[in-house]
């Protein structure tokens, strides 16, 4: 059967599922967007209109996440990578270090970077566990005095998230939280910096969140590459060349409706929801495991190994012809992996589950 005539649902890490009402809205406004005659990846980035939409997303934005007024929001591009090298250089003094802690992949990508602007200090690394476990934080092994402490709240590959805000003791903490953002609440005072690159939950590749506090950028004193510089961002609402419009616009679509749903204590609870089913089927069956601690399990990316592997390859071809897809997991680590973000409902995540069992009786 041919799955081009269908909708499928799309368990991709990123870019991912976005909320079908969204899709509705763009389709239906695209060709004449607020009765412009034109669409809105046509119009400046400084008229009247588009500033709207920008303002109206940042508002937005502060409602879900409740973000104190002491703390910026800035729009950018260079995905949550770029953020690897821009945190170092806004935020590292001279002659200090800064502390990273290694939970998988993208910590490590976080920390390769840092290394080139400035000391780095691994305060935990859970390679020992194959990234299956978050080191317990009376363990770190903090720096005297850092400039930040950085963690990675979701690591989307190997599917370890942090359920709970490290104590850092004053020291800015900051996030890499790509994957999780929107997912639940957060406590942004904690905070001194978050970052996500927008493909996961928050919109199409191209835009990248930086919700930071006043102080971390007022201090800067460095000398920095115009467009890698936080205060340029800041002093021309992230407008210093032509931001990514559409990808812009778009999450602030999302946000809307997220708003809608409830706020993000409504999206949390369906995500808890969604998450257990599919965990707790999991570790039920014979056929498939997940081999990640039950204290750090992501809600966000559920990665599942076949008993036996050879299974692997028709269990991709099944599950795409039953209207599954993307459902490989990362090349790194193998295996599958469901990537549940808010846009994939929890019908989706019970198909999911009915294949995985027709599947397990099938083959297992
Ligand atoms: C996807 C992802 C990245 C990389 O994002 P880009 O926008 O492609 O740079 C970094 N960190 C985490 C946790 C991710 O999930």
């Amino acid at each position: 059967m041919s799955i081009s005539s269908k909708l499928v649902h799309n368990f991709s890490a990123g870019p991912s599922a976005l909320p079908k009402k969204v899709i509705e809205i763009i389709k239906t406004d695209f060709p004449n967007w607020n009765q412009s005659g034109m669409s809105i990846i046509e119009v400046s980035h400084r008229s009247k209109e588009f500033v709207g939409v920008a303002l109206q997303a940042e508002k937005n934005l502060r409602k879900l996440l409740n973000i104190p007024d002491n703390y910026h929001v800035l729009f950018l591009q260079g995905g949550a990578s770029l953020q690897f090298s821009m945190i170092p250089m806004n935020l590292s003094k001279s002659n200090s270090s800064v502390d990273y802690a290694i939970t998988g992949s993208w910590g490590k990508m976080a920390v390769a970077e840092a290394k080139k602007f400035t000391k780095v200090n691994i305060v935990c690394d859970s390679c020992a566990s194959g990234y299956t476990s978050i080191i317990n934080e009376k363990e770190w092994i903090k720096s005297e005095e850092a400039d930040y402490v950085h963690i990675t709240s979701n690591e989307t590959i190997a599917g370890v998230e942090y359920h709970f805000d490290p104590e850092t003791n004053g020291v800015p903490l900051v996030t890499d939280a790509s994957s999780t953002l929107l997912s639940r609440s957060l406590d942004v005072d904690r905070y001194g910096l978050i970052y996500a690159g927008a493909q996961k939950n928050i919109g199409p590749a191209g835009l990248t969140i930086v919700i930071i506090k006043n102080s971390l950028i007022k201090n800067n004193k460095a000398k920095i590459p115009a467009l890698l510089d936080y205060r340029n961002y800041l002093e021309k609402q992230s407008m210093y060349n032509t931001p990514p419009v559409f990808s812009w616009y778009v999450a602030g679509l999302v946000f809307e409706y997220l708003i809608n749903l409830g706020g993000l204590e409504v999206v949390e609870n369906i995500n808890i929801k969604k998450s257990n089913l599919l965990y707790d089927f999991i570790d039920r069956s014979d056929l498939y495991s997940n081999p990640v601690e039950k204290s750090c399990r992501s809600r966000m990316n559920v990665p599942f190994l076949l008993k036996d592997k050879d299974l692997e390859n028709t269990f991709l071809i099944d599950s795409l012809n039953a209207g599954l897809a993307n459902l490989k997991g990362h090349r790194s680590v193998g295996g599958m992996r469901a990537s549940i973000y808010n846009a994939i409902e929890v019908e989706a995540v019970q198909d999911l589950i009915s294949f995985m069992k027709d599947f397990e009786q099938k083959y297992g």
